[in-house]
């Protein structure tokens, strides 16, 4: 399979080249060709289990047709896949989390960046110059790369996040690698963070100079396998149950909403999805019919959410013949801080869980579905761990939250981050340097 880009000027690439590049040259991003589907592929998924990974391999084997790591494909999934990702019925009829967030860093991020991680080791010639990794986070995806590239020869890791705007324990989850694993905390918001990463990754001398990866949600090595937890989780619902699971997805730049959507395009069997979004309501506002209009991000509670230019979004619309079409396969709500602070209150009670701000807007969602009387089975995706967001999480719920063990690891060490403005050629000169 060949893989093409959103803005239709850049030559169609291999996967390989894909994952390589980050961006299209066109500054588009990249997408498969045509969508693989279960049928039309004769996708042969096994039978439903615990093990994500061969569910994974299964999935995305179309779209390593053609890949140098065709082969590997069932071993890169072994090794990126190495945590539970359960469906856990909750208290309500019908009410479901998908549980994201047993992985190194508590987040879903986990995912896309140890498939990423695996596949980009794999790529690497022995003889390559090192890769530097550039990561712009609203906070958990920069700490899963960073996990993820830690200490693998061949690889440095370059986080830029927005100082001040990330919780306590996820800026120390950010710094506290070291070695080939460099923090900057930016004076900027997220957007600023992934500007200037857009800008560098887009700067063919500086590429030629210091080889660069992209690790953000534009990368096709952290959508695809995202797509591989709905398969796995719509299919357990379907063999126990029988029927479509409906979806209820925190959505920030819209790579993990967009994979469900993916593997419903590919034939699983997924209901409705509902992007939930906090006050950055720029995707709430297009599906209710306005144009779609990035705004600057405002700072809610649940900030990885805080995102005023979702940049998935040009991979949605690319996806339809037009806005209509697009608003027709989903919806979106917005959440305000309000709602979350007490979703988060009253979750213990409603659902028997304590979410993070994030799995909250979701539960915000399914509580307004359920009281305007819809009666289908919902899971919503519980997109980090509450323990991360403890300054946050704690006063409203009334008691401590324990870290997994893990996160617990991470806060045990030394954490160092550089501050740096928002200006391209500072972070240019420090990438040559
Ligand atoms: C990144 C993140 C989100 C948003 O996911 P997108 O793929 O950016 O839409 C939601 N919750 C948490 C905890 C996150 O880290």
């Amino acid at each position: 399979m060949r893989f093409v880009s959103t803005r239709g000027h850049a030559a169609p690439a291999s996967l390989d080249d894909a994952i390589a590049a980050g961006l299209a040259p066109d500054g588009g991003l990249y997408l498969p060709e045509r969508i693989a589907t279960v049928d039309g592929d004769r996708i042969a998924l096994p039978p439903p289990s615990d093990d994500l990974a061969p569910t994974a391999a299964a999935l995305l084997a179309p779209y390593f047709a053609g890949s140098r790591l065709r082969d590997a494909l069932p071993a890169i999934c072994a090794a990126a896949f190495d945590f539970p990702t359960p469906l856990r019925p909750q208290r309500g009829d019908g009410d479901h989390l998908l549980e994201l967030f047993h992985g190194p860093t508590a987040a879903f991020k986990d995912v896309g960046a140890r498939f990423l991680a695996e596949v980009m080791a794999r790529l690497r010639g022995a003889d390559d110059p090192d890769i530097t990794i550039l990561v712009a986070t609203s906070g958990d995806t920069g700490a899963a790369v960073g996990a993820a590239f830690h200490r693998r020869p061949g690889f440095r890791v370059v986080i830029l996040y927005p100082d001040g705007r990330v919780s306590p324990r996820q800026a120390h989850g950010l710094g506290c690698f070291g070695d080939n694993v460099r923090a900057l905390r930016v004076a900027g918001s997220f957007d600023d963070c992934q500007r200037l990463v857009k800008q560098a990754l887009a700067d063919a001398d500086l590429r030629a100079r210091a080889p660069l990866g992209s690790a953000n949600s534009i990368s096709l090595g952290r959508l695809l396998p995202q797509a591989a937890y709905y398969a796995h989780s719509a299919r357990a619902h379907e063999a126990a149950h029988g029927g479509p699971l409906n979806y209820v997805v925190p959505t920030g730049n819209l790579g993990n909403a967009l994979a469900c959507w993916l593997a419903r395009a590919m034939g699983l069997p997924i209901g409705d999805i509902v992007l939930a979004s906090n006050a950055n309501d720029v995707l709430p506002r297009y599906f209710a019919g306005a144009d779609y209009a990035p705004q600057p991000s405002v700072a809610t509670l649940a900030n990885a959410m805080d995102v005023g230019a979702p940049s998935n979004f040009e991979r949605l619309r690319a996806w339809h013949a037009s806005d209509d079409a697009v608003r027709a396969a989903m919806r979106a709500v917005a959440v305000d801080d309000a709602a979350i602070a007490d979703a988060i209150r009253t979750a213990p009670a409603h659902h028997g869980v304590v979410p993070c701000p994030h799995t909250a807007v979701g539960l915000h969602v399914l509580d307004a579905l359920r009281a305007a009387g819809d009666a289908r089975p919902w899971a919503v995706v519980a997109t980090a761990h509450p323990a991360k967001f403890d300054t946050i999480v704690e006063p409203l719920v009334g008691h401590a939250v324990t870290p997994p063990a893990p996160l617990a690891a991470q806060l045990a060490r030394p954490a160092h981050a550089e501050p740096m403005a928002v200006d391209y050629d500072a972070l240019r000169a420090l990438l040559l340097d």
